[in-house]
């Protein structure tokens, strides 16, 4: 008998030709996760993925459970196909439960050339649960823990526990974009929400020295280490942004300030994700939220790229999305005081509802493409990994 981990994935989807991407996707995602503790296995065998935790099953999990794609993690034991052994996992595994419990036994025979069908398997093993495991009784209905069995070709596989998953796809299965990152709480909620459709993603982050601090970058470096932690990785983008925000601040009317700016943000954007081979670009904008969020905005806004943007945050209220920020551990770092570009430079009375031609003309005196050209050739790429980089075991 030994232990290991079943991973549980959507079936949703997995039609096809998809199917065996997203699984090696997926068992390479698990992989990359668990490189930084050796000896420990991910392996596929049945259609199903399995991982051998060699015995850092608790450690492992908790790194496990950032992977998308994955619905559930099961610990389970492995047994011979012998009914005692099965008994025997399935009593240890529901005496670790240290209390009296209402349980039902599901088993499953996939292979069919077992004797028992999973009628008398769940009777067999229910009575045996019964006999050696003092304070349970059988509910079928409302079960605090459910025994699972599954007999498979060679083996059986009990467990009792179900971590829950991330669910989504694995992050590699769709072309990547580029994210808008402020250090706000939207905009990393947003990357998080993309990377779970399987969207790998790069981060762009416009800063302004020395109207922003070095504190402001900080944020935004930290919290790509978090979205890291979901994806992987998060390259950064840092663009120099003060001339194009002093220029906008001399030649456009305040009142359009922020709708230009969101344009240039745009503009530099597209033109990195095109020279980098980024398919779209993401941003946390959320209909209504504020002045340059409007439909209105976000049309005199969006025309200046090509690329599709989304925005999955679009409909979602503030307070989910503060409460989403703080499940995926990022709502502290967000909330830190330091000021960002736009903040600094958000005039008394924005437009909200600023018309395209008006836009396009009040951009007229701005050397648009000079600013575009500069600040993405002062812009650097920095790297964020979940973790040190190691060779991952063979
Ligand atoms: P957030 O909480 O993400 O900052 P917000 O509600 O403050 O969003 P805005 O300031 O209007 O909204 O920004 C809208 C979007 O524009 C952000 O979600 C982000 O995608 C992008 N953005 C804003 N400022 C920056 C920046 N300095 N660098 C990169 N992207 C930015
Ligand atoms: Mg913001």
């Amino acid at each position: 008998m030994r232990e290991l981990i079943l991973v549980r994935y959507g079936e949703i989807g997995l039609k096809g030709d998809n199917r065996p991407a997203f699984e090696g996707r997926l068992v390479q995602n698990l992989r990359d996760a668990l490189a930084h503790l050796p000896g420990i296995r991910v392996f596929r065998s049945h259609g199903r993925i399995f991982i051998d935790p060699a015995g850092e099953t608790a450690a492992a999990l908790e790194r496990l459970r950032r992977v998308f794609g994955v619905v559930a993690f099961h610990p389970a034991v492995e047994t011979p196909l012998e009914l005692d052994a099965m008994a025997e996992a399935a009593v240890r595994l529901v005496a670790e439960e240290r209390r009296p419990v209402r349980f039902k036994v599901e088993a499953r025979r996939a292979n069919k050339a077992f004797p028992l069908n999973s009628m008398e398997l769940n009777r067999e093993l229910g009575a045996r649960l019964l006999r050696q495991v003092e304070g349970l009784t059988v509910d079928l209905h409302q079960p605090e823990i459910r025994v699972r069995l599954e007999i498979r070709e060679k083996h059986a596989y009990v467990y009792v526990r179900d971590v829950p998953g991330p669910g989504g796809l694995p992050v590699g299965v769709s072309s990547p974009a580029l994210l808008l990152l402020s250090g706000g709480i939207d905009s990393p909620v947003a990357g998080w929400y993309m990377m779970k459709r399987g969207v790998p993603l790069r981060a762009i982050h416009f800063h302004s020295p020395p109207f922003t601090s070095p504190r402001s970058l900080q944020k935004v470096q930290d919290l790509s280490d978090v979205l890291a932690l979901w994806g992987g990785r998060l390259p950064l983008y840092v663009v120099p942004f003060t001339r194009t925000q002093t220029a906008i601040r001399k030649h456009v009317p305040a009142e359009l300030s922020m709708t230009v700016m969101r344009r240039m943000m745009y503009r530099i954007a597209d033109r990195l994700a095109r020279r980098d081979g980024l398919a779209a670009l993401v941003t946390g904008e959320s209909v209504g939220q504020v002045a340059s969020q409007t439909i209105e905005s976000l049309a005199a806004i969006n025309p200046v790229t090509d690329l599709p943007v989304l925005r999955p945050l679009v409909g979602l209220d503030k307070a989910e999305i503060i409460q989403k920020a703080e499940e995926i551990g990022t709502y502290a770092i967000s909330i830190r005081p330091y000021e960002d570009c736009c903040t600094l430079f958000v005039p008394e009375h924005p437009a909200t509802h600023p018309r395209l031609d008006e836009v396009e003309a009040a951009e007229a005196a701005l050397p648009v493409e000079e600013l575009v050209e500069e600040a993405v050739a002062g812009t650097e790429l920095e790297e964020h990994h979940a973790q040190p980089v190691m060779v991952a075991p063979s």
